[in-house]
């Protein structure tokens, strides 16, 4: 059988690295990515790319945790490396703060980050208005570096990319034997799944090369992260809401907000306001799927739907859908022998 040819639909950080993911395992398959939008024009683009995962009820804690795991050790070793400037992945430390104590005691992710521990009473002076907390060192990517760097090693294994809007998986079947569907939340419309909606996210990226140490309010709302070349300031989670366009008096809020856990960001230059859309559902779409149509069959593995933690578990959800790119060609291999029965 000829080398099998793979199109992965999508240039967000769940597409990229899923196709990275292809491309090492398997690397005699001819692979290309096909996406309307490439950096720094994607919702991966506006992240703030901390990892942080936020919990999502249709998934068991382990899976979640696994695939956390699986990104935060794989980053790990890229911010321990040579590459990590070029990635845009560095260390953080900081702060979670909470106004009450919180449900859940411990985090599922608290014995996968580095050092997480409570508060000190020292510490909580900093923060007046907040009772107890968490302290922990995580990981961040500065996104558009780090979708960069994914193109970058990309095109060095080979791949093919391809400015285009696919309207319909089935498009693609004339040239490729598998179809990876990573459009985020383009695949509402691609694959019509009403189970997915967008969380819109507006946030604001500053010029306050001081702050150092995140600041994360407990409800997850109202956080400041520092990267290295800007602050992001957030947020917003709006169910249900397509809008793109920057909202003034939510930039507003957000600015006030962060100002009242960081009173120095009063200073903040430079600032800069981002909108993008969670693509959100009940669990992340990782599954294989065969579509028929007229006696023709085409083989597709979707990946899409990681809403507030495509950053956070990117790692661990390619490595998952290059393992059903595997079955694929395996299915694909069996046709091709039965063919010549
Ligand atoms: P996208 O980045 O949206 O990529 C989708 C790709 O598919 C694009 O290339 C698009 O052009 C392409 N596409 C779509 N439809 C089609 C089509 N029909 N034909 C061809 N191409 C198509 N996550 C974290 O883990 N940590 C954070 O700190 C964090 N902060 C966030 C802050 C904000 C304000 C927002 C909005 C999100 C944040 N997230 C964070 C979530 C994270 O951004 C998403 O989970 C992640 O970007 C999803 O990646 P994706 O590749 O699936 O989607």
């Amino acid at each position: 059988m000829a080398a099998p040819k793979v199109a992965v639909v999508g240039a967000g950080v769940v597409g990229l690295s899923t196709a990275l993911c292809v491309a090492e395992t398997f690397p005699a398959c001819s692979l290309a990515v096909v996406a309307e939008q490439f950096t720094p024009d994607t919702t991966s683009d506006v992240a703030a790319g901390m990892l942080i995962p936020h919990t999502t009820p249709g998934t068991p804690i382990h899976v979640q945790k696994q695939w956390f795991k699986e990104t935060f050790t794989y980053l790990f070793a890229i911010s321990n490396s040579v590459e990590a400037a070029e990635a845009g992945t560095h260390f953080v430390s900081g702060w979670q703060v909470f106004k009450s104590t919180p449900k859940e005691e411990l985090p599922f992710w608290s014995d996968v980050v580095l050092g997480f521990r409570p508060m000190s009473e020292a510490e909580l002076q900093k923060f007046p208005q907040h009772s107890c907390g968490q302290a922990f060192t995580t990981l961040k990517c500065d996104c558009p570096p780090y979708l960069l760097w994914l193109e970058k090693r990309l095109k060095a294994k080979g791949v093919q990319m391809y400015t285009r809007k696919v309207a319909n998986l089935w498009e693609l079947q004339s040239e490729y034997n598998i179809v990876v569907n990573c459009a985020g939340i383009g695949a509402h419309q691609l694959v019509g799944d009403q189970k997915l909606f967008p969380v819109r996210g507006q946030v604001l990226k500053v010029h306050a090369p001081w702050v150092k140490n995140f600041i994360r309010d407990g409800d997850g709302l109202t956080y400041i992260y520092p990267g290295i070349h800007s602050v992001t300031l957030g947020g917003t989670r709006e169910k249900e809401s397509w809008s793109l366009s920057p909202n003034p008096n939510t930039t507003k809020d957000i600015f006030d907000r962060c100002c009242a856990l960081e009173p120095s960001l009063q200073r903040a230059q430079d600032i800069k306001v981002k909108v993008g859309l969670r693509p959100s559902r009940a669990c992340v779409r990782l599954q294989r799927e065969i579509l028929s149509q007229g006696g023709a069959k085409l083989l597709v593995v979707h990946n899409y739907g990681h809403g507030s933690g495509g950053f956070s578990m990117h790692r661990g959800t390619a490595k998952e859908a290059a393992h059903l790119v595997g079955e694929c060609i395996a299915a694909l291999q069996d046709f091709s022998s039965r063919a010549k029965l």
